[in-house]
């Protein structure tokens, strides 16, 4: 069979670049020492922070979402300091890694595979860090491999429950654009996110949000090299600095194309909702799925409350082989690609032929997300993958 039409890339990033960025980017080399690119930068900045809902500062790195991970640390942290990591999925664990390769202890509390960070637990060990060694509390919102959503103000709270100074650090680069996040009114301290999933703009950017506070904090940082200071990044008017060298000009156009369309046209605030929309669309669609003869094949949402949920991406677990299967078979015959387990494999299936991740992130609507459940439904009843009725049913009714 030959796949005709536009493929549709669902995994969870890169997401979808809308035409109108790719459009953006298609130009010639702009002057780097004035004129349009000059123009654009300070206006990318604002909307920056109203994406994250701060008043702070934002600094841009050209760098993927591993390297703006390695921006905040290396403004956050000095030679002996500690670091409390909440671990919900790979990523969370992957960023702990990434402070502790700058000789930073870090002290993990993992949640497992399943379940989203517990409050209570984050309170318990900062009251038991009585020395105040604890320099920031990591963690994020939502983690891409279990698709998994924390209660980002619930961590704040307990942070200040237990009187103590930490600063809060909060990975949104599944979430941000996706899922509701409010930078000041919960009190998050350093954000990190990158280009390629709900910013819906090509990998190449990292992008650090921080406050006065945070800003303060980091003045102490002896790790800070020249390239990866937060300080000359963060005000639009000194633009010499702030990239560091050479703009990234083109991910620049790109950039202030994307923001234009979810912060300045259809609004945050909106497309918060439509990602709901859409996850709601596809968790009905599993859970009709799992039932029936779909128990047969495992067929179930990783996070059981839906409280819990993303809302950028969903991860599915199957009987092994059958999320692999499916996958293969989606992608070769529907034009559909769809995520791999990443990070999910439990022992006895170490190459994670059990999970698949279905992402409803970016650039997306109603009809990419119900073309991608019915082009699964197709898969399932190719491969013979036994699978309750009604699913796409009980979509479209979500949607409707
Ligand atoms: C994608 C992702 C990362 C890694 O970003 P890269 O651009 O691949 O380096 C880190 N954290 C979360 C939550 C992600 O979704």
């Amino acid at each position: 069979m030959t796949v005709t039409g536009r493929h549709y890339l669902a995994i969870p990033g890169p997401s979808v670049v809308p035409d109108r960025v790719l459009n953006a980017m298609h130009r010639a080399s702009p002057d780097i020492y004035s004129g349009e690119l000059h123009e654009i930068v300070p206006g990318i900045y604002e909307d920056l922070k109203r994406l994250a809902r701060t008043r702070h500062h934002v600094a841009i790195y050209i760098a993927n979402g591993h390297g703006a991970w390695e921006a905040a640390n290396t403004n956050m942290f000095s030679p002996g300091d500690q670091a409390l990591a909440l671990v919900t999925g790979r990523f969370g664990e992957g960023w702990a890694l990434s402070v502790e390769a700058l000789g930073v202890s870090v002290q993990r509390l993992n949640f497992g595979k399943q379940a989203p960070v517990d409050a209570d637990q984050v309170a318990a060990a900062l009251q038991s860090d009585t020395e105040g060694k604890i320099k920031v509390v990591l963690m994020s919102h939502v983690d891409t491999t279990t698709s998994v959503r924390n209660d980002v103000a619930a961590v704040r709270a307990a942070i200040d429950r237990a009187g103590h100074p930490a600063l809060l650090a909060v990975d949104c680069i599944a979430s941000l654009g996706c899922d509701v996040f409010e930078m000041d009114l919960w009190g998050v301290d350093v954000m990190v996110c990158a280009s390629q999933k709900g910013m819906m703009t090509p990998p190449g950017l990292g992008f650090v949000w921080m406050t006065d506070k945070a800003k303060k904090a980091g003045a102490r940082s002896r790790w800070r090299t020249p390239y990866w200071d937060w300080t000359l990044r963060t005000d639009p008017s000194q633009f010499y600095h702030l990239f560091g060298g050479t703009a990234p000009t083109h991910h620049l156009f790109g950039l202030r194309a994307s923001l234009d369309m979810l912060v300045r046209e259809e609004g945050v605030e909106a497309a918060w909702r439509r990602h709901q929309r859409l996850a709601g669309a596809v968790w009905a669609a599993f859970d009709a799925w799992g039932e029936g003869d779909g128990k047969r094949s495992g067929i179930g949402l990783n996070i059981a409350d839906p409280l819990n949920r993303s809302h950028a991406v969903t991860t599915v677990k199957f009987s092994a082989p059958l999320a692999t299967d499916l996958r293969t078979w989606v992608k070769a015959n529907a034009g559909v690609t769809l995520g791999i387990g990443l990070g999910m494999a439990p022992d006895g299936d170490p190459a994670g032929d059990g999970f698949m991740r279905v992402a409803h992130m970016g650039h997306v609507n109603t009809h990419m997300t119900l073309g991608m459940l019915g082009a699964i439904e197709a898969g399932m009843a190719a491969l013979g993958i036994p699978h309750g009725s009604g699913a796409l049913e009980r979509a479209a009714a979500a949607l409707a």
